[in-house]
């Protein structure tokens, strides 16, 4: 598969391998392996990456979203409280998984894993 198809494969939850197995067998719980063409996920680990990112990129878009509302309006706390919560916790759950499912797709295809000493002469 292609990098396009392995970066694909990885936003839409399935296998970095084949592009056809579920990657997921729980809403962020990893398979053990790929019900296509078995590769085994025990490889994968994400790590706090993918929370890492969905802080970054979705803070960064409701502090400046609830910012712009507050200057430009001053609207009350109580908007603030029903507006960015409930838009915070869907954009971070749809947001971590996906950003899950593309860290493991990368950390496949570029073979990544631990650091470990004593091997390879180092
Ligand atoms: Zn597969």
């Amino acid at each position: 598969m292609d990098d396009a198809g392995i970066v694909r494969a990885g936003l839409l939850g399935r296998c970095p391998h084949c592009g056809a197995g579920k990657l997921f067998c729980g809403f962020l719980s990893l398979a053990e392996r790929c019900e296509e063409c078995r590769l085994d996920f025990s490889f994968a680990d994400a790590g706090d990456g993918p929370a890492v990112f969905v802080i970054l990129l979705i803070g960064f878009v409701i502090v400046g979203l609830a910012l712009w509302l507050e200057v430009s309006t001053g609207a009350p706390l109580w908007l603030h409280l029903v507006l960015w919560i409930p838009l915070a916790l869907i954009l971070c759950l749809t947001a971590l998984r996906t950003l899950k499912g593309l860290l493991i797709a990368l950390q496949f295809r570029n073979n990544a894993a631990e650091g470990r000493l004593g091997e390879k002469g180092r």
